[in-house]
């Protein structure tokens, strides 16, 4: 049995206090932390709930700004994202169950890890992201859900946040809050590709809290897709979210963002900036333009079938985000 100490904090001075203490860890709907204590990814001696601070209001006014510790459920089935955000709404609906919802806060939500099967392996095997230098059994074992972009080969696991993507899609912004104040990171760079230290997952420092995510503007025209092995409570094998601005049918800008190919939401730079002033009734220019971004795909051994996949599913949820 692994024992630690359990506190609440009572504001954020004292959860950011508590942070300077070794071997502190912070829990707040909990979905993903109880998971790491039964399976040994993590083993804290202490664990502070800030599940309490308030840190969940939801604030529309030109800039979508959402409380760290906002329910997943509760952004999804708030007024101004069922209107103006469709694709952050449904990133939210087709993640988990239900229930999990009700209890996951979206600063959790992107603080979730890989779910790279030897990664999360009950039994221990070598994996630089859970044990460093121990190896990547990934990259020489079943490459089919890894990595198609910005892997090493120290690591091929991807990030599995549906959240995530839409945020990078959006152009948002991951608001934390540290010992010398407030500091704002691209939701794109928010997580880290795996390089020599696959180990640090994020950008977030060990002494810092996320206190907010921020959407500069309204996305109407914006859908999730979600490619997965069953319909409901199911990680994506490939997700996007696309972001359009339109003129009648022609694309005046475009925003793409790719889950399941990298450890980071993989925005398709080359190809937005292609589709300006293609109609979204012209499927093969769509494809044309998305096929650019996938020149430099650098698919594992059985993962092949994920670069044909991720250009379709773009082009799909391009043509849906009308
Ligand atoms: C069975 C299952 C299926 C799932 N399916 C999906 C899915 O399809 N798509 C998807 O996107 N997600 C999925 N998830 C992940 C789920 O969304 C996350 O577990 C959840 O969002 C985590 O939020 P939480 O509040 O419970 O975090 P916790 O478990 O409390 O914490 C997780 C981590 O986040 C840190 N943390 C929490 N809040 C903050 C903060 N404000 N600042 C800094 N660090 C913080 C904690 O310290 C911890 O390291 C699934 C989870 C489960 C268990």
């Amino acid at each position: 049995m692994r024992t630690f100490s359990y506190h609440r904090a009572a504001d954020i001075p004292s959860a950011l206090e508590a942070l300077t203490t070794p071997g502190t860890q912070l829990i707040a709907g909990g979905t993903e932390m109880v998971n790491w204590l039964k399976e040994g990814i993590e083993s804290p001696g202490r664990l502070v709930d800030i599940s309490r601070l308030p840190l969940t209001e939801i604030a529309a006014d030109g800039v979508l700004r959402i409380g760290a510790l906002a329910r997943m459920s509760d952004v999804a089935a708030h007024p101004v994202v069922e209107s103006d955000y469709p694709v952050l709404r449904d990133s939210l609906l087709r993640a988990a169950s239900a229930q999990l919802r009700n209890m996951a806060t979206v600063g959790g939500n992107l603080q979730q890890r890989t779910r790279c099967p030897y990664f999360r392996s009950d039994t221990p095997v070598a994996c630089n992201k859970r044990s460093p230098g121990s190896g990547c059994s990934a990259f020489r074992g079943d490459t089919s859900g890894q990595a198609i972009f910005g892997w090493s080969e120290s690591c091929v696991a991807t990030h599995p946040s549906d959240f995530a993507v839409a945020l990078a899609a959006l152009d948002a912004v991951v608001v934390v809050q540290g010992p010398a104040g407030e500091r704002r990171i691209s939701a794109t760079e928010f997580h880290r590709l795996p390089g020599d230290t696959p180990e640090v997952h994020t950008e977030l420092a060990s002494d810092e809290l996320i206190i907010a995510v921020e959407i500069p503007r309204p996305a109407p025209h914006s859908h999730y897709l979600k490619v997965r092995e069953r319909v409901s409570y199911e990680f994506a094998i490939v997700s996007v979210a696309a972001v359009v601005s339109l003129d009648g049918d022609t694309i005046t800008s475009a925003r793409i963002a790719l889950g399941g190919v990298a450890h980071r939401p993989w925005r398709l730079t080359a190809a937005e900036a292609a589709l300006t002033g293609v109609s979204l009734s012209d499927r093969d220019a769509l494809t044309e333009a998305v096929a650019l971004s996938f020149t430099d795909a650098r698919p594992l051994a059985d993962n092949g079938y994920k670069v044909t996949l991720a250009q379709r599913a773009a082009v799909r949820a391009l043509e849906e985000a009308r």
